[in-house]
């Protein structure tokens, strides 16, 4: 089998080059440290035995333990997980967290899943990959279709294993299993500290700032409903049963609560209820609402969302990528001909891993904060670092993309470079000077 590989973005050469960076930073990155690929056996509540694949990647960790989310889907594939393992490095690096980059997943639909398989299939997959994880190795968390819940049984089945509680070794866990205040909503909230901080630069008016959002589930639910309070006007949402707009603007907040209320027993791990069962406002389709004349189309679902065959369609002013990698390479380069920015996910999302990280400081010193100390530091890292790429993008004349990826490759390649680069050790051995 080849070596997985993450599909390098085709602007990180011209990153590259522009950074100056020694080619042994290319040959690092260019490929995973380590992709595990595990076959879980788990009992179905009917006595069959299904098995299910698993994968685990640490993409670079140079930086400090490898950091990354478990999503369970059933488009998983360790090609996929390379990639979102890639973008987890740069992102930790964006926001100059000390961690490097992982991800992992199992190629499951966990919705038809009863409660007790989806117990098992959690507790067996970080069975599966108890070995290479660790707080000072690896550290997982929620991705799509995972929740606290799951993140607490995996937490357990990990000090059942090691025979002792480490709870750093996971983040997003359940607050009373020591959880951090704030998790829940913090890619949300932190993907609103970069909105209300491009809108400043931008002198946008929340009030007149019209927001789409695709995707009603952890991201997109709390970056709704955070920016509704914030004064932005929210027109339309999407789940993946199907989207409603309302130029007035709606109420996330109240949507959710119907949407609970709608399937009640599944409310606790997984919403099936579509924001389309709601009244006093038109559906439309998903693709409609990616195309809708807003100030700001915020995705927040899946990937590759917009591509080249929508990107010529898009209507707004400003895309927010809250979720990883929903616009391609090709809609990337579409939009920027079209002078639509793209604030990028590297950056927008990095809330989630930023409090995470919190949560992984106070597992450590066992000292818990109150909510607003988490909001305050989280709004300082995504300020300070926005600010930066915003920055980075005018100085350099680049895409907020090209900008963001430049601020974290710098301080990677600074890592690498400061192990000794194939330049470093080639003037020693002409009898260079070493300093
Ligand atoms: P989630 O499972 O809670 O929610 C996903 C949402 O997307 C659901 O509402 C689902 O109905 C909707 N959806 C799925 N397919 C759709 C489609 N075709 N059209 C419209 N809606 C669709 O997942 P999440 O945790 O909110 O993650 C969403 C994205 O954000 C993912 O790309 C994830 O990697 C990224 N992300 C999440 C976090 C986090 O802390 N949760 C952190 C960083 C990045």
């Amino acid at each position: 089998m080849s070596e997985p590989r993450a599909e390098t973005p085709s602007f990180l050469d011209e990153v590259f080059d522009q950074l100056h960076v020694s080619d042994d930073v290319r040959t690092r990155l260019a490929q995973p440290r380590l992709a595990l690929t595990v076959n879980i056996p788990v009992r179905m509540d009917d006595g069959t035995l299904q098995v299910f694949k698993g994968y685990r990647v640490q993409y670079d960790d140079t930086r400090g333990p490898t950091k990354g989310g478990i999503r369970f889907h059933p488009r998983v594939t360790l090609e996929e997980v390379t990639a979102l393992g890639f973008w987890m490095t740069i992102k930790c690096a964006v926001a100059g967290l000390p961690f490097g980059g992982a991800k992992g997943g199992v190629a499951v639909d966990p919705k038809p899943l009863s409660r007790l398989e989806l117990e098992r299939l959690s507790r067996g997959y970080l069975r599966a990959i108890a070995d290479i994880i660790g707080p000072e190795r690896d550290i997982p968390a929620p991705d799509v279709y995972t929740n606290a819940t799951i993140m607490g049984w995996m937490a357990d089945e990990y000090y059942q294993i090691r025979r002792q509680q480490t709870p750093g070794v996971i983040t997003g866990k359940p607050v009373h299993l020591g959880g951090s205040l704030g998790r829940t909503s913090a890619t949300g909230r932190g993907a609103l500290y970069v909105l209300q901080q491009w809108a400043q630069r931008r002198r946008l008016e929340p009030g007149d700032t019209r927001i789409a959002v695709q995707g009603f589930g952890n991201a997109g639910f709390h970056f709704a409903r955070l920016a509704h309070e914030a004064g932005f006007r929210i027109v339309a949402l999407a789940d993946s049963g199907g989207a409603i707009y309302a130029e007035d603007g709606l109420d996330p907040a109240l949507i959710m609560r119907h949407k609970l209320n709608r399937r009640e027993l599944k409310a606790m791990l997984y919403c099936d209820a579509s924001v389309c069962e709601e009244a006093e406002h038109e559906e439309i389709s998903n693709a409609q609402l990616l195309e809708l004349d807003v100030e700001v189309l915020a995705l927040a679902a899946l990937e590759d969302q917009i591509t080249a065959d929508n990107a010529g369609r898009v209507r707004a002013a400003q895309v927010l990528e809250i979720a990883n990698g929903p616009v391609d390479a090709a809609g990337d380069r579409l939009l920027a001909q079209r002078g639509i920015p793209v604030l990028p996910d590297v950056l927008v999302n990095a809330g989630g891993v930023v409090v995470s990280h919190f949560e992984w400081v106070q597992n450590r010193g066992g000292e818990y904060w109150d909510e607003a100390r988490v909001n305050d530091r989280l709004k300082n890292v995504m300020e300070r670092e926005a600010g930066r790429v915003f920055e980075l993008a005018d100085e350099q004349n680049c895409t907020l993309r090209s900008a963001a990826y430049r601020h974290g490759v710098a301080r990677i390649a600074g890592a690498m470079h400061d192990q000794g680069t194939r330049e470093y050790f080639q003037d020693a051995i002409k009898g260079t000077n070493v300093e």
